[in-house]
């Protein structure tokens, strides 16, 4: 496989050296460097990478060229490589412009030229860039872990979305499409009905693997290490990622339980833009890197998969227990187990789930559909955000939607993205009334809500984005919840009963601190918290206030 191009523009001879001398002396071993001064040389070359099938991963364009602007090239280059990572290179006078023209060509960022030194101006900021395209590749070099399996089996679709949900990189081959996938089988004496088959740079393989068996082969921590911590945390979204960055790093021994991978709801997003810090928006799986990394540096223990059944009160000890039977003892628990889609209940579900029809859904999960027709149901943020990630990949998305209009319940910046993407059709007041198919999604049938009629439309894809629930009957009511299930904390607490200020059975002379629930010492963060704004902001600045909170608990000790 020939390495992933790096292409820099910019008519300007001297910046233009610079930047490619610094370019190559960092990412010359993984990257192939080339440097343009022409906008039409630059086109053509990508043109010829294009037809030789060669992957690019980034283009640093300059701004103002004398040829043409920077975003008429982008604009030219985005049907070529529409995964390749973009920036601007400009002066520092027109950075602020740059960044306004972030949404309108689709720029990841702008790098103010020369960029010196690199170590400061250049380097950081390709490192992202690049780290982003190998994630979303999940195409490694040769050598790496390759899956072989089914397009439209749900086993194989568990075993991709784990590693993708785990950043992982991956060469997934298709044992319908793929000859090698029948050579490699053939050559290993695997059955090709035992499938997805994983197999290991290192020579090994694994048949028909469950999470546990891949976590365990890819290095994760299954098991937690110690049998008691100052602080469980339940739920590795961002409210109990953040909660776990500020406990762990003001001195708590923290372990952070998670049922399948860090990132929660917010890794299915393919683009998170209101986000603080991050201008040009990033993909959810890349934000649940970021705060893995940042936790694991401050010795967070980080165990997945790992489910939690329960938890409990032992005296002063707060106890949680685990699907294996085992349990770890702490001074305090933050439970951050936000919500979980809720089901589509229609005909002809449950047989495909997994082969076809998908609950959430990752930029990975699209690329797998290039070309193809692909429907999505559900009118919220989530929904249209999956829309426009997708339909960078596929021919057509259709958003299929119950409410009357997008306004009532989808940001403006998302209904004014989709208005200007061709390649996405919104259908307003309708529903699946039932999917087909016998081994994998054939087609789906749309009612329409205002005419009563049916249409039945052919497609191998569905995507379903609305909304959830907390699930947190694995509480067993240790704790009290809405009837929703929400977790009560603080001041809500006293709709539960007792007197004014305290929940009934509080056993403490003080109030339940904000994020505290009925039981002193068992805190609760993010989505699953009654009354909670269902953001990756919210939950974060509630995982670490509840940090503040549980400080003050084990102070008092009360
Ligand atoms: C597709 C999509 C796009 C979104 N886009 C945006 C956006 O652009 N901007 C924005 O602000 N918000 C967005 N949101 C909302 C945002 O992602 C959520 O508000 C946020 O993730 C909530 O964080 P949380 O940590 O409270 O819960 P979650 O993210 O739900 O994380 C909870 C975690 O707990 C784990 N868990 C649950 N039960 C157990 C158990 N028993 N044992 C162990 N682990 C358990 C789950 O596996 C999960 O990883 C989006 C949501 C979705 C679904």
């Amino acid at each position: 496989m020939a390495k992933p191009v790096v292409l820099v523009l910019d008519d300007d001879q001297k910046t233009l050296e610079l930047i490619v001398k610094d370019l190559e002396q960092r990412y010359r071993d993984r990257y192939r460097i080339i440097g343009e001064a022409s906008a039409r040389e630059a086109l053509e070359k990508l043109q010829e990478l294009k037809r030789n099938n060669e992957p690019v991963a980034l283009l640093l364009v300059d701004r103002w060229m004398r040829e043409t602007t920077g975003a008429e090239f982008l604009k030219q280059t985005n049907d070529l490589f529409p995964a390749a990572k973009r920036a601007f290179l400009t002066s520092y006078n027109d950075a602020k412009a740059g960044v306004s023209t972030l949404k309108e060509v689709g720029i990841d960022l702008v790098l103010i030229k020369p960029c010196q030194p690199p170590d400061e101006n250049l380097y950081p900021i390709v490192d992202d860039l690049l780290a982003d395209w190998e994630m979303a590749q999940h195409t490694p070099a040769l050598g790496s872990l390759i899956i072989i399996g089914h397009r439209f089996s749900p086993e194989s679709h568990q075993t991709r979305d784990f590693l993708v949900r785990h950043g992982v990189p991956f060469q997934w081959l298709d044992v319908e499409r793929d000859e090698e996938a029948r050579r490699l089988l053939d050559a290993a004496g695997v059955n090709a009905q035992r499938l997805p088959v994983a197999m290991f740079p290192d020579g090994t393989m694994l048949v028909q693997p469950t999470n546990e068996e891949i976590a365990r082969k890819i290095g994760l921590q299954v098991r937690p290490g110690q049998t008691s911590y100052d602080l469980v945390i339940v739920g590795a979204g961002p409210a109990g990622l953040a909660a776990a960055v500020y406990g762990a790093s003001e001195g708590l021994r923290t372990v952070m339980m998670e049922r399948y991978a860090p990132g929660g709801q917010a890794a299915l997003s393919s683009k998170i833009e209101n986000y603080l810090g991050f201008p040009a928006g990033l993909t959810g799986v890349d934000l649940a890197r970021r705060a893995v990394t940042q936790a694991r540096k401050f010795d967070v223990e980080i165990v997945t998969p790992q489910v939690v059944t329960g938890v409990d009160v032992e005296g002063p000890g707060r106890v949680v227990k685990l699907s294996d039977g085992s349990a770890v003892r702490s001074e305090v628990i933050l439970l951050a187990t936000g919500i979980e889609w809720r089901r589509l209940e229609v005909p002809g579900m449950d047989r495909l789930i997994g082969a076809g029809v998908y609950y959430g859904g990752t930029i990975a999960d699209a690329f797998l559909c290039r070309g193809e027709d692909v429907y999505i149901v559900g009118g919220a943020n989530s929904a249209g955000q999956a829309a426009l990630g997708f339909s960078r990949y596929v021919r057509t998305v259709t958003l299929l939607v119950r409410r009357e209009s997008l306004s009532q319940s989808m940001s403006q910046y998302l209904i004014e993205q989709i208005k200007a993407t061709p390649n996405i059709k919104v259908r307003l007041r309708c529903e699946v009334a039932e999917v087909h198919g016998d081994k994998g999604l054939e087609a789906i049938t749309i009612l329409d809500c205002s005419t009563q009629q049916k249409e039945t439309v052919p497609t191998h894809a569905l995507f379903i984005f609305i909304g959830g629930l907390p699930h947190t009957e694995y509480l067993n009511g240790v704790v009290k919840t809405d009837d929703h299930g929400f977790i009560l904390t603080g001041a809500d607490l006293e709709r539960s009963g007792g007197d004014r200020h305290r929940p009934q059975g509080w056993p403490l002379e003080r109030d339940p601190f904000w994020l505290e629930c009925s039981v002193p010492g068992i805190f609760a963060a993010g989505d699953v918290r009654h009354g909670s704004v269902k953001r990756v902001a919210a939950s974060v600045g509630e995982g670490a206030t509840a940090v503040m909170f549980i400080h003050r608990y084990l102070s008092s000790n009360l």
